[in-house]
């Protein structure tokens, strides 16, 4: 049994052993510009690939289901505790699987079947848990709609108030995966109060930022968070959810507003928690609890800003006209290309980014008018401003000439070389 333990992967597993080795190449050599991704530390890359995997730890600290839980206690605890400390928040469950999965026991929490709930639509900066008709979101629950401004492309906050009051939804969402802009949280919650509604926020994307202070702060103003762990907040794949204590729509039931987020996570919704993931999520905190962190965020931002500006130069619309967090949507109506003949001629390059559809697109999600890009992941490298107008130029010189597959190889070399200044593991 001992060559059981202690085998190394490559000897039991070649095949995955070299799918690891090639997909580690090949983040090393690419510009990663996925706003939702990031490059994790070696210290969370340790905690996620350790022994707390094998272990079963139905239940919360203190409370599980099954004996042998003291040091699994003991990290579950630190990572609660970090979690509210990094967010100020009155109550962290650090264990849903996915930001999916958050989002599911949120709503979970908070409503019944077929309950009204008010979200951003997808096509404008939204997310398919926020009631896209083929999502659990959007068969569960009856989810109504705001828009973002036809001109301005910002959150129209006369609409959202006009439509909370003619729907009356039990649950105002704020947030999203594609919105550039800073999000009212403050207004979202008077309008919330106006119509006696729960205001929940998915700051999946922007949990960084706000934990560093560079977006403002969901967390005063929402009865429930939910956040995904690894895009800005670059920890381990998964996610959390914040939220009140108390139940400011039902005092007198037997549980508060943290209990029911509990109950809904497990065992409403989900079994064994990943222990393991856990662990790495609080490191995670740890990591961003410290001043580094925040100069890591304000860099996030100023790599948008400048990458932003760089693209205008060269004559491309940017949904908003700009930036205020770590993304940009290129509305690429003006440069005869559509978003998937971008995604995969700058992925020939080197360049990863996510063909997106933009506000009222005239085309379908499979083949947009945009593409998404953003900056966590080139700021975790080490880049800043003077990398982010190379990036905006080869951006430009392949999306100008995006038939050129010489152009593309030639840009690879370039990146490749670009990339050996800021290496990664
Ligand atoms: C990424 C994201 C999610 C989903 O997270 P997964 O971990 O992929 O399930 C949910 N909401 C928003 C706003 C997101 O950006």
């Amino acid at each position: 049994m001992k060559d059981f333990f202690n085998k190394n992967l490559e000897d039991v597993d070649s095949a995955i052993f070299n799918t690891i080795k090639n997909e580690t190449e090949r983040q090393k050599n690419v510009i990663e510009l996925i706003p939702s991704e990031n490059i994790v530390s070696k210290a969370v890359l340790q905690a996620m690939g350790s022994p707390l995997t094998n272990k079963y730890s139905e239940g919360y600290p203190n409370k599980r289901y099954y004996g042998g839980n003291e040091f699994i206690d003991v990290s579950e605890t630190l990572a609660i505790e970090r979690a509210k400390q990094l967010f100020n928040a009155e109550h962290a469950n650090v264990q849903p699987h996915s930001g999916a999965s958050a989002n599911i026991e949120a709503f979970f929490a908070l409503m019944q079947l077929k309950d009204k709930i008010m979200g951003m639509r997808l096509d404008h900066g939204g997310h398919l848990t926020h009631g896209h008709p083929v999502n659990f979101s959007g068969t569960f629950y009856n989810f109504i709609h705001y828009s973002v401004d036809k001109d301005t492309h910002l959150i129209d906050y006369d609409e959202v108030r006009s439509l909370a009051q003619k729907e009356r939804p039990k649950v105002i969402l704020a947030g999203g995966s594609a919105y550039p802009r800073i999000i009212d949280f403050k207004k979202f919650k008077e309008i919330a109060d106006e119509v006696g509604a729960y205001f929940m926020v998915d700051m999946a994307h922007i949990a960084g930022l706000v934990a560093a202070g560079v977006h403002p702060d969901p967390v005063p103003f929402a009865d429930v968070v939910t956040t995904t762990t690894h895009k800005t907040l670059r920890g381990p794949r998964g996610a959390m959810i914040l939220s009140k204590t108390e139940d400011r729509f039902d005092r007198e039931n037997k549980k508060n507003l943290a209990q029911k987020i509990d109950f809904a996570v497990f065992p409403g919704m989900q079994g064994g928690p990943l222990e393991h993931v856990i662990a790495a999520k609080a490191v995670c905190f740890l990591e961003a609890l410290q001043p580094e962190f925040k100069n890591y965020a304000q860099q996030i931002v100023k790599n948008a800003k400048a990458l932003a500006a760089r693209l205008q130069d060269h004559g491309f619309k940017l949904i908003s006209g700009g930036t205020d967090n770590h993304l940009i949507l290129i509305d690429l109506q003006n440069k005869n290309i559509t978003g998937k003949e971008a995604e995969s001629a700058l992925d020939r390059a080197g360049i990863c980014c996510n063909k997106n559809m933009i506000p009222y697109d005239p085309k379908t999600p499979f083949n947009p008018s945009g593409i998404r890009i953003g900056t966590p992941a080139v700021t975790t490298r080490g880049m800043k401003e003077d990398e982010m107008k190379q990036i905006a130029d080869w951006i430009a010189r392949i999306i100008a000439d995006f038939k050129n597959e010489n152009l593309q190889k030639q840009v690879a070399e370039e990146i490749k070389a670009l990339n050996a200044k800021f290496p990664i593991y």
